[in-house]
Order: structure tokens, then sequence, then C-alpha cells
């Protein structure tokens, strides 16, 4: 509803509930006060002529007596054959009311004005409702409808960083929404629409406004699920309306998020009749409307795999744009941009960050930016140096310090034990990440301490042997736990979680075991969420799978034991001096391992 509708309704209601009111009260004071009295009592003041006049109405008989007062007698009626005979020898004055006028009049005032007042209001709702559906649906900056229109988005390709492919097929698209006439005058059709791949975070909603404010046109936004409401009809009804309102304010963009909502394959064993519906309507849309126009359909899903495949037929979505995760100098760029919103010292390095954050979004960066920002406002200083922006990162990966946790000493000096096991054996193994930072400061993700380790060289490539250095460095941890403790403790859960995995995606999708070689044994869902994987094996190998996991992470867990063994001495200054300062960083950590003169050779 409307505010202006809010507003009427208000003092309508208190206008029919002020009139009801007067009509009941008036009903009651202004009559005369009347007495019941019984046939006889009424037949004996005939007699006694103490009456004066007499109303025969269809209910009641209302008797007016001889003294003045303002008083009035009445009576119900009884079959009484000698009534008017009797009236008439008494010369008392009589009358009878006329039925069928004065009933219509008296139903008149008791209910025409209620219906008359809910009509007045049905009005107004009705209005209201036809304004949703016709002319409102599109109008700027009015949310009762769904869909969210600007008129300029004042987003440009500027503001999205990285990305060069994708925005190098969406400059096409400004140029036809800049110029159609160009396009049509040579026979050209422009694609009607394009689809936003990418996992969340990557900038697709950013992209599709960069795209309407390049162009200077207005931008329509609307969630697919927004489509689906719970009566059948009304999202096929809605897409109508989106593409004839569209066509009206051409040149445009409609720009339909989350499109996997409506779009998912039909059909089906769950059938949804609203969900097809609204994707049949969707699609004899597409087909239907006229790009010339210049109407261009942006769609944005992180799940293209489950989309029906007649919305990706050419006429419809036919242009499929990737939006991937950023590389290294995406990432440097996607900072870049944010970092230019605040106030920075001198000693910031971004290219430090960037390399930092492999997987990073970039939605991400930008929270990494503002949690800095944040950070710096807590300590009270008015610009951000370099490590807001490193803390801020770990945030992310471990969740925010804390403090207040307080270990016991046995406790602490495991955790310490456990994160050095890690790094040392991260310096020890060839082609392993330096370690930048090593820290037992309790996170609130449930870390109680963890080895950073910072690639020099964004990877694109993992090989059989990166991929075993990673798991050995994961064993680290329990492996020093073991040697120095004698113990295993659930310290090392999320490791075993990583290695196992990574153990298992090089026998089933990588093919880098030698018993099953290049054979494809798990194949990955959903690619751009959480790629979630399906078995695509019999049982029987995936009990020979589980063994050959098992033998790879032992083997793993056999060398980084050894490291672990011939390095006791080592680890006990390393682990006392990150006791002391609870956070060291990857120099200090190096200076105490090369101070150690038979370490040197072996790195
Ligand atoms: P998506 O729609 O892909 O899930 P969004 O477009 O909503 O992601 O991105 C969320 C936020 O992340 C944006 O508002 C922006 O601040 C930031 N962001 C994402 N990608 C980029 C990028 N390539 N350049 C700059 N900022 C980005
Ligand atoms: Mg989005
Ligand atoms: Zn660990």
């Amino acid at each position: 509803m409307n505010d202006k509708f809010k507003k009427m309704i208000f003092p309508i209601s208190m206008i029919l509930v002020s009139i009801i009111l007067v009509m009941i009260i008036s009903s009651f004071a202004l009559k005369p006060k009347e007495e019941e009295i019984s046939y006889s009592g009424f037949i004996k003041k005939v007699y006694e002529h103490e009456i004066k006049s007499v109303k025969i109405t269809s209910n009641k008989i209302e008797i007016t007596p001889t003294d003045n007062s303002n008083k009035k007698y009445i009576t119900g009626i009884m079959y009484d054959a000698d009534l008017v005979k009797l009236l008439i020898n008494n010369d008392i004055e009589f009358s009878a009311e006329i039925i069928e006028q004065d009933s219509l009049v008296s139903f008149m005032i008791v209910w025409g004005f209620p219906i008359i007042l809910l009509g007045i209001l049905w009005f107004f709702l009705f209005r209201n409702i036809a304004s949703r559906n016709s002319g409102g649906v599109m109008s700027f900056g009015k949310n009762n409808s769904k869909i969210f229109g600007e008129k300029k988005t004042g987003v440009t390709f500027l503001d999205v960083a990285g990305q060069d492919e994708a925005k190098e097929s969406l400059v096409e698209i400004v140029n036809y929404l800049h110029n159609p006439s160009a396009y049509v005058a040579i026979g050209a059709k422009l694609p009607k629409g394009a689809l936003l791949v990418g996992p969340p975070g990557t900038g697709k909603t950013l992209l599709a406004k960069a795209v309407a404010g390049e162009a200077n046109v207005p931008f329509f936004s609307i969630s697919g699920s927004d489509f689906i409401e719970m009566f059948v009809g009304v999202g096929a009804s809605r897409v109508r309306d989106l593409f004839k309102q569209a066509v009206e304010k051409a040149p445009c963009i409609v720009f339909i998020d989350e499109i996997d909502a409506v779009g998912k394959t039909r059909g089906g064993v769950l059938g949804n009749d609203e969900r097809d519906q609204t994707l049949n309507q969707l699609l004899s849309e597409m087909d239907g409307f006229d790009s010339s126009k210049g109407v261009v359909i942006l769609a944005a899903t992180n799940r293209p795999e489950t989309l029906d495949p007649a919305l990706m037929r050419p006429g419809r979505f036919d242009r499929q744009i990737i939006v991937e995760r950023p590389d290294f100098s995406g990432r440097l760029a996607i900072l870049k941009v944010h970092i230019k919103n605040v106030k920075v010292g001198s000693d910031i390095n971004l290219e430090f960050i960037a390399r930092a954050t492999p997987g990073a979004v970039g939605a991400d960066l930008a929270n990494i930016v503002n949690e800095a920002a944040l950070r710096a406002v807590r300590v009270g200083r008015n610009y951000i140096i370099h490590e807001d922006l490193e803390e801020s990162v770990e945030v992310i990966i471990a969740g925010k310090q804390k403090k207040d946790r307080i270990l016991s000493p046995y406790e602490k000096k495991l955790v310490a034990y456990h994160e050095v096991g890690h790094a040392l054996v991260a310096a020890l193994l060839k082609g392993a990440a330096p370690v930048h930072k090593i820290t037992i400061v309790p996170r609130t993700m449930g870390a109680l301490g963890y080895t950073l380790q910072v690639d020099e060289d964004e990877k694109y490539l993992m090989s059989k042997e990166d991929i075993l250095t990673k798991i050995k460095i994961f064993m680290g941890g329990r492996c020093a736990e073991e040697v120095i403790f004698s113990t295993r403790t659930t310290g090392a859960t999320s490791d075993i979680e990583q290695s196992t995995n990574l153990a298992r995606n090089m026998v089933t999708m990588y093919g880098m075991s030698d018993e099953f070689g290049m054979v494809a044994l798990e194949n990955i869902q959903n690619k751009y969420l959480d790629g979630r994987t399906v078995m695509n094996c019999s049982e029987e190998t995936a009990t020979k799978i589980d063994d050959v996991v098992k033998s790879i992470i032992n083997g793993c867990y056999n060398s980084s034991m050894e490291i672990i063994r011939n390095n006791i001495k080592i680890m006990d200054k390393i682990a006392e001096f990150l006791m002391q300062k609870e956070t060291i960083t990857g120099e200090e950590f190096m200076d105490i391992l090369k101070s150690d003169i038979g370490l040197l050779e072996n790195l």
C-alpha cells in the first residue's frame, strides 16, 4: 500500500465510525420516552378517555395520552376486530403506518450510509491495487513494487576493477544503447540479453549497474525470487508487465538478479506450477520483444547449471559473461578502487594484501578495506595503516581476535608447538609458500592460533608436488603435538579436514593417483557456490578410493613426522619465542631458523 492510501484510510474510517455513533445516539436520545403497557391496560385507558390518538405501525401500537406530558405508551398488536369500532366510538384519532415507503427510508438510513462509505473505501483500495498493477510497476523510487528503478546509477566501468573480459563483452551493449540506429542500419541484431555468471560477490550486480551508468540509461532491477508469489499466475503477470513497461521506458537496462529462482529447469520431480508458468512467460516475452527498441535484459546467477536450457538459447540470454574470482592483478585493482574512499598512511602495501588474499572476491576486498577503516577509528587514528589492512585480512580468514580467552600455560604451549610445527614443515619443504606470520592469539572463529603463509606469485596451476607439500604442512601441527607432548588434540581438526579434501580431490578429480589414473570419479555440482561434488563410481571403487586417500595422507604424515623429529631443538627455540610474543613475523621466524647453523644447508 502506498503512503497516500494509508493517510486516507484513517480519516475515512473515523468519519464512518462517528456517523454510526451519531445515528445510534440520536435514535435513543430524540425519541420521546415510551412505556410499554398491556393490551388490556390500553383498552382500559380507551374506556377511561385517557387517550388522545393512536398510531398502529407494523409491529406495535403507539399511544399518545391526553395529558400533555411528553410521555408515550406502546403495546403490541393483537388480533382485535373490534378495535377500530371502539376507537371511533370513543372519538380517538387513529392512523396506520404506510408500510413500504417508511421501511425503505429507515432501511436506507440504517444500512445505506455504511454501505456507501464502505464503497468509498473499496474504491480507494481498488484504485490503489489497480495502479500497482499497471502504471506504477516501474515508476522511480516507489517501493510498493518489487522493481527497483534508478534514473542514473552513477556507477561506471571505472568502479568495477579487474573483470576486463567481462567489461569487454559489455562495452558492445553500451555502444548499442548509445546508438541503436547504427546497428539497426546495418541489419545487426544485438543480443536481447546477457547472463552474468560467477561466484557471489564478484561484482555481477555492480557490472550491470555500470552498463546502465555508462550508457546513461535508466536501470531497473528485480530479483528472480520477487516474481514468485503465493498465487499461481502472479509471477507471469509481473513478467508481462515488466516487459510492457521496459519497452515504454526504452532505452533502458532491465536487470534480473538471481535468475535461477525463476529459471530453474522446468518439470523435475518436484514440479512447481507457479515457477514453470513464470519461466514460460519470461521465455515468450523474450522471444516477443524487439531488441531494436533499446531494451537490454541483463541477468545474474551463480548457479548456471540449474538454468533451463531454453533460457540460454540464441535469441534469449545468448551471451554468457563469466565473472570470475579476480586474480592477483584483479585483486590489486579492486583494492585500489576501494582504498580511494578512505584516508591512508604512507606504509600501505596493497600488493601484499592482494597476494595474501587468493580466492577473495570483490565483496571480500571491499569488506577488508572497510574493516581496516573501522579498526583505525577504534584505535583513534584518522587514517589507515598497513597493520589495519593485515589485521582485517586475518579477521576474514580466522575471525576476530579474542584476547579475553585465557589459555592455560600448558594449552598455550601446545598451541605454540602446533603452529611452529606447521611453520617449520613449510619452511623446510621446497616450493612451500613462505611463512608470513605465526600467532597464538585466539580468534573468534575457533582458531587458537594460526600460521599465515603468503605466496610470492599467484598460482594458476597446482602440481601433485604442490598439493603433497600442502598436506605435509597441514600434518605438521599434529606431528609436533605427538613428538613433543605425546598426545593428539582436537586442534588439528580443520587441518585434517582440509588435507583429506586435498588428497581426495587428487584421486577423484585431478587424476594424480597411480591406482586410478585419469578417471573422473567425482564431479563438481555447483562450480560457483560451495563446489559440492557428487560421486561417480561404484561402491567398490569408493572403498578403494578411501584406501588410496589414506595412503596419501599417511605418506605425508610420515615425512612431516621426520622433519619434526629431526628439528626438536630449533622448535623449542621458536616456540619459546612465540609464547613470549604471541605473534611473530616471518622474518623473525626465519632469523631464528637460520641462526641454527646445522640447518643452513637445508634452506
Ligand atoms: P554479486 O552481484 O556478484 O554478488 P556485487 O556486484 O553485489 O556482487 O558486489 C558486491 C560489492 O563488492 C560491490 O558493491 C563492490 O563494493 C564490491 N565489488 C565486487 N566486485 C568488485 C569489482 N570488480 N570492483 C570493485 N568492487 C567490487
Ligand atoms: Mg548480486
Ligand atoms: Zn593446525
